[in-house]
């Protein structure tokens, strides 16, 4: 199954904030008193399943934590016992599971937990008694969340990072959504000055906010890294700077999530360079910059969306995308510097939209035969493209 985790941070009240790590200690104390069992009898997940609801009568404080997610933890015990017997069996070896100490998330599956219309709160209805709490992302973070059915909802984790508490929405994507086939299609030139460029001249910028907090974090690790060790100081700068890390990438996620999942819908066909190619074949100080992360993020995201909405995205080599003419194929040789393609064909365009034209023109020449109606990602019909599906799925995934 394919799941996406949608990441809110969670705000509480400090009593709130004490119930929930009583919620992430009785998850720890259940799948170790799970494991012991195991040890002790050699139970199966089917003995750990019926075994919760023993626990649940001789310990109130274990009763008092939903159902499922006493299930949940049990699960999490048998899960790493499988994992162990497998190996053993295959001849692998693999330490056996240990009891744990540090266990830092509670799972709820699909009760016990119950989402406002408007999808910025949640109340966590069970006996532990954490009550309703605020939801906090991005701007519009709630866009996403309300993208999907609730009955899409499989998991609702919090999870304790960085001295705070995260709620993440695991979401069943191992369906593809209907698709509706817009005619158009389109092709992408990443780049510095904006994002990215498509072959209708159109250019996204990277959110304002996204490059202040990016240019924040930078400072900051600047900051820590004169701090003497082992002081006081120090350590507050780096709980500082994670925070501020934690924020950036969800960001950076956010943005990238909105932006693919747009152009994937609003697209039939969607080409982009290979950046793993682009990096060798393109000037290297370039390549060393913060977009790289942005843009592979990005590029993931377009897969994966393609994947869902059963749409091609293709990648194509980036050699001589901005050199070569879009509409005569002539080469015209330009520094970095030139902004713009003159073509002696008569062909005057922005050098990133010519660029995105050629990359949508060497998508297209790859699927001619599949496309349209191809169904799934397409296979790559020349050896130079890569099409990448499943593994990278597996990055957002689990
Ligand atoms: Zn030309």
């Amino acid at each position: 199954m394919i799941m996406l985790v949608l990441e809110y941070k969670l705000v509480a009240k400090e009593p709130q904030e004490r119930r929930i790590a009583e919620a992430i200690r009785t998850t720890q104390f259940i799948r170790n008193k799970a494991l012991r069992l195991w040890m002790d009898t050699g139970a199966r997940q089917y003995d750990l399943n019926k075994y919760c609801a023993v626990l649940a009568k001789e310990y109130a404080f274990a009763n008092a934590l939903n159902s499922q997610a006493r299930q949940a933890a049990a699960e999490r015990a048998a899960y790493g016992i499988g994992r162990y017997l497998k190996a053993d069996k295959g001849g692998k070896r693999l330490k056996k599971p240990k009891f744990q100490k540090d266990n830092r998330s509670v799972e709820y599956k699909t009760t016990g937990w119950k989402l406002s219309a408007d999808r910025k709160r949640i109340t966590f209805t069970d006996g532990i008694g954490i009550g309703e709490v605020k939801l906090m992302g991005s701007k519009s973070p709630q866009q996403d969340l309300c993208a999907y059915e609730l009955s899409l909802i499989k998991r609702v984790r919090i999870v304790s990072k960085a001295d705070m508490f995260f709620v993440q929405f695991c979401i069943d994507a191992d369906r593809s959504e209907p698709t509706e086939l817009t005619g158009k299609m389109l092709g992408l030139d990443m780049g510095l000055a904006s994002f990215y460029t498509d072959s209708d001249g159109q250019k996204v910028d990277c959110p304002k906010f996204l490059r202040k907090a990016e240019k924040q974090l930078k400072r900051e690790q600047r900051r820590l890294s004169r701090k003497k060790k082992g002081s006081s100081n120090r350590r507050k700068a780096r709980v500082k700077v994670s925070r501020r890390h934690l924020k950036v990438s969800r960001q950076r996620k956010d943005f990238a999530v909105k932006a693919a999942r747009c152009v994937v819908k609003s697209n039939d066909f969607v080409a982009l360079e290979d950046l793993k190619v682009r990096n060798l074949v393109r000037n290297r100080h370039l390549a060393k910059s913060i977009h790289d992360a942005s843009w592979s993020l990005f590029g993931n995201w377009l897969l994966y969306y393609g994947f869902v909405f059963g749409k091609p995205v293709v990648k194509v080599p980036p050699a001589y995308t901005s050199q070569d003419c879009c509409v005569c194929g002539t080469r015209v040789r330009k520094s970095l510097s030139e902004r713009t393609h003159v073509c002696q064909c008569g062909c005057i365009l922005d050098r990133d939209e010519n660029a995105a034209k050629n990359i949508l023109r060497l998508g297209l020449a790859t699927v001619s035969e599949t496309y349209p109606g191809a169904q799934g990602n397409v296979e790559a019909s020349s050896s130079e493209t890569l099409v990448e599906s499943a593994p990278l799925l597996s990055a957002h995934a689990e």
